[in-house]
């Protein structure tokens, strides 16, 4: 069908927002990934109904639906070739005392302003900052410097409303019973890291109760999210922030899992790449790693175990805000590095492995760095053993992307690691999360799709996917 003809038909069963102008298309073709994709319509729902409307058509006519929040994402998942929802108008906030009921198109930099008056904050804390939404955050499973403390979205969600592909409301907890028996014959090829994106995460789930925790890093392609409550925390008092610098990153790296006996709210690196444009004294070039401690206890150990060298120790809120933004723009400084014919694609950028092997992480990324002659960026939640790590690519070796994500990948995995901790599959990875699973897991999780989206409307192509789509609608 056209996208006129969708528009128009839409038009008859629901009166809100619809648009398959050319200009509102290009803008939701992209979002902050590398890649390109013009959407038919655009639809802006003001309610359930109305999303329910537009499933039901869409399933009738067989088109793609693909949820929207701020397209902050990294990976491509908020792209799709059928109707976009935009969710914007999903705006309530309703406070608890430990927790809080949220629409899903909330921005967190709104949720932010109206917990800080309670005193209270909620725990995973993308570096975007204020900018994504609480349907994209709960979409991807996101986390973020602070998730070391608090864990990613799955460790704080407490409930789930969505529509599912047949337009039905579905509230978790509650009974979806038939999954759970195929669930519970899962085998145990998860890894042990921290943090993890891809797949589904069956791993999190064992009875009715806990079946919520799937709508976590589900892209989109199981329902769409509605609202959700999730825990709140009382905001951090008594935050000391060291800066701590440290000539290699095997250097600051090896130091990690000694720092976290300390029982840090964060700890994040960053390598030479983003120090030079840092204004802070350092005795040498290197890297630096942040270690916040935000209660009393052990804070003067830090001097015993660091073996690299304490350049700032801050306790004034104002002035860690700023040394955290130093952080936060990573990404932003990284694209500095970039010459003209050179790029940097969101591919193999946050891969996770247990704290222990960081080191060891660091030598297959020089390994294959060195193979392929590529200049590479690397910073992130290094108390997760979440390193991002961005290859900078010649424009003309772009075809490399593939093998390079393949071998880097397999490494990975072989280390006991996930090939995404927090940005999710997308167009970007989900052709390799067979290759992150066993066979077993796999047919699960396409069970799983199956019985909350048999005729496969609900964002395709995403963590199930029998396609390569890597290389393909790259915009760079
Ligand atoms: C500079 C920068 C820094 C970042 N730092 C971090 C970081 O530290 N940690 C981190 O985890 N991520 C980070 N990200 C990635 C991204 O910002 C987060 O994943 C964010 O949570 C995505 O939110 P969004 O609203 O932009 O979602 P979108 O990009 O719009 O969507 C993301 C996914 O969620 C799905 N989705 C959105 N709304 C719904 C809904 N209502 N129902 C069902 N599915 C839905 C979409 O279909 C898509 O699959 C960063 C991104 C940038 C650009």
């Amino acid at each position: 069908m056209k996208p006129c003809d969708v528009e128009k038909r839409l038009s008859k069963i629901t009166k809100c927002t619809i648009s398959s102008d050319e200009y509102v298309r290009n803008f939701y073709s992209v979002d902050a990934s590398s890649y390109i994709l013009k959407p038919s319509v655009v639809i802006l729902p003001r309610n359930k109904i109305d999303v329910m409307k537009i499933i039901k058509f869409a399933k009738r006519y067989h088109i793609p639906v693909t949820p929207r929040g701020a397209g902050t994402g990294l990976v491509g998942s908020a792209l799709g070739r059928g109707i976009i929802l935009d969710m914007r108008n999903f705006d309530k906030i309703k406070l608890g005392a430990s927790h809080v009921e949220i629409g899903s198109g909330v921005f967190k930099g709104h949720l932010d302003k109206i917990l800080k008056k309670q005193g209270r904050i909620i725990g995973p804390d993308p570096s975007i900052g204020p900018f994504c939404t609480i349907g994209g955050m709960i979409g991807t499973n996101a986390s973020g410097i602070h998730s070391l403390k608090y864990g990613s979205v799955i460790d704080n969600i407490i409930q789930v409303r969505m529509i599912d592909s047949s337009g039905k409301i579905i509230k978790f907890p509650g009974r979806y019973d038939s999954i759970i028996k195929k669930i519970q014959a899962r085998n145990s090829t998860f890894p042990k890291v921290s943090k993890n994106s891809c797949g589904y995460r069956i791993d999190k789930v064992f009875s009715e109760k806990d079946l919520y925790k799937l709508i976590a890093g589900s892209e989109g392609t199981l329902g769409i999210i509605i609202s959700a409550k999730l825990v709140t925390y009382p905001s951090p008092k008594n935050i000391l922030l060291y800066v701590i610098h440290y000539k290699t990153l095997s250097d600051a790296t090896r130091d990690v899992p000694k720092i976290l006996e300390l029982e840090p709210s964060a700890v994040e690196l960053v390598d030479s790449n983003i120090t030079k444009h840092i204004k802070i004294n350092m005795p040498s070039t290197g890297c630096l790693l942040f270690v916040e401690l935000d209660d009393n206890k052990n804070r003067k150990q830090i001097y015993k175990i660091t073996s690299g060298k304490i350049i700032k120790t801050e306790s004034n809120a104002a002035k860690i805000k700023k040394l955290w933004s130093f952080r936060n723009s990573a990404l932003a400084y990284s694209l500095r590095s970039i010459t003209k014919n050179e790029t940097m694609p969101t591919l193999i950028e946050d891969v996770v492995v247990p704290v222990k092997r960081l080191p060891l992480l660091l030598k297959i990324l020089d390994m294959i760095c060195k193979k392929y002659s590529l200049k590479v960026i690397v910073y992130g939640h290094a108390g997760n053993g979440n390193l991002h790590m961005r290859p900078i690519l010649k424009q003309k070796d772009l075809g490399l992307i593939k093998t390079i994500a393949t071998e880097f990948f397999a490494a990975v995995i072989s280390i006991g690691g996930s090939i995404t901790g927090e940005h999710g599959d997308g167009l970007a990875r989900s052709e390799f999360v067979k290759l992150q699973y066993d066979a077993k897991t796999y047919s699960v999780f396409k069970d799983v799709k199956k019985q909350f989206d048999p005729e496969n409307i609900l964002n395709p192509g995403k963590i199930i996917s029998s396609q390569s789509t890597v290389t393909r609608n790259l915009k760079i």
